[in-house]
């Protein structure tokens, strides 16, 4: 296995250096490869300021090695917000693996390089499931580190975070409601749901329960015919959802859903829902005040599965009631974006940076002194 590790030190092909770690606030990089079990993975370290760096992993064709760099970057940077965000002692990082995910049986040799890449760090690194991985992965990356955060429960694991990241984001939707329309009841709300996976289609049932009325999309077509089935929902074309004459409009999909294209279209008074890069610039955050649409920032509002793993971590481990607990106090966090954005006449999006900033600041001080690199 070949390992290069990018610590402020040194130089990469790919056109990246130290000068974009340390403009980024990045910790380390490390690109290893295992031609043998056909393993190109990058780890970006964002921050541990506040804890061992943690996040998923993607498996993705990528185009270029450059192209995986930067994509791990942008991640763990993402990563290093949530977290911070939602009050929890983790900092941020992203391992990204080139390629197309394999099952559980082809890919174990794979797995296990990375797990031996994830056990190098020492700790500094919890790896978990993200688009591509799966739990079957997960598994085969315990057997070679600890340093696994989402684990099936047999394993000592909190098993599918899904169904914690669709509560997390109906508690963030109610606490947008609150804003637009005084009152937090999402009965009778006429809510878009663009896209029913993992999490969309929880969501869509926890909403459908709540008395709300739906409006679906999805690429696929079994899934929106079972939505509609369980939920009384109305299907619509996927390119239509954003641009339905509804309250809501919440992406479960792809993020950049908002954008120079959509963003015109969209007639709902809030967006909020648990897809990532719900932007597809900073800039929209000022766009949708100005249009009246109220914003529940991404990072804030699909916390929910993050939260719930993390809590395995405290000590005496796991307690689910807990967990559940501050998964819901997402909607908390989501009325704060609006106080900080109220008093400080900025965006919800930029009080979110605010308030991670700043718990950031208060661990980094109080950590001054402490050499990363020994
Ligand atoms: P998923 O892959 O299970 O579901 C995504 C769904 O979107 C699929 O059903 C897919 O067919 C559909 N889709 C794809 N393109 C579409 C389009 N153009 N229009 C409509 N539907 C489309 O993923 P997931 O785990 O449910 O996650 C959904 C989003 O939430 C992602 O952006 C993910 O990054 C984010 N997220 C997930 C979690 C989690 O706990 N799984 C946590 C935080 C954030």
């Amino acid at each position: 296995m070949e390992f290069t590790t990018l610590n402020k030190s040194s130089d990469l092909s790919s056109g990246l250096g130290f000068s974009d770690l340390e403009a980024g606030g990045f910790e380390q990089i490390v690109v290893a490869s295992d031609a043998a079990a056909g393993m190109r993975l990058v780890v970006a370290i964002h921050s541990t300021a506040l804890g061992p760096a943690a996040g998923g992993l993607r498996i993705w064709p990528y185009a270029s090695e450059r192209d995986a760099v930067v994509d791990a970057m942008r991640l763990a940077q993402g990563m290093t917000l949530k977290y911070a965000a939602a009050g929890v002692d983790l900092g941020g990082g992203k391992a990204v693996l080139v390629g197309k995910p394999l099952g559980p049986v082809e890919g174990e040799a794979r797995m296990r390089a990375v797990g031996r890449v994830v056990e190098s760090l020492g700790g500094r690194f919890r790896i978990g499931a993200d688009v591509g991985s799966t739990l079957d992965d997960m598994e085969h990356i315990f057997t070679e580190t600890d340093h696994v955060n989402t684990l099936p429960e047999d394993l000592g694991g909190v098993g599918d975070i899904s169904y914690a990241t669709a509560r997390g984001t109906v508690a963030a939707m109610r606490a947008c409601a609150e804003r637009a329309w005084g009152r937090g009841d999402l009965r009778g709300r006429r809510i878009a749901v663009q896209g029913l996976g993992m999490v969309g289609e929880k969501a869509a049932r926890m909403l459908a329960d709540q008395g709300a009325e739906l409006i679906i999309a999805d690429i696929d077509d079994d899934r929106v015919a079972r939505v509609t089935r369980e939920s009384g929902a109305r299907p619509v074309a996927p390119e239509e959802i954003h641009r339905q004459d509804v309250d809501v409009f919440a992406p479960f999909a792809l993020g950049a859903v908002v954008n120079d294209d959509t963003i015109g279209e969209i007639k709902a008074k809030v967006v909020v829902g648990s897809a990532n890069n719900v932007l597809a610039e900073d800039r929209h955050a000022h766009e949708l005040v100005d249009r009246g649409i109220i914003y529940g920032v991404d990072f804030i509002a699909n916390a929910g599965g993050a939260i719930y793993d993390a809590d395995r971590l405290r000590k005496g481990g796991f307690v689910a009631r807990r967990a559940l607990a501050k998964v819901d106090a997402i909607g908390d966090r989501i009325r704060q974006t609006f106080q900080v954005a109220d008093a400080e006449r900025i965006t919800p999006l930029g009080a979110a940076y605010r308030l991670a900033e700043r718990r950031l600041a208060d661990f980094s001080a109080k950590r001054a002194g402490a050499c990363r690199f020994g």
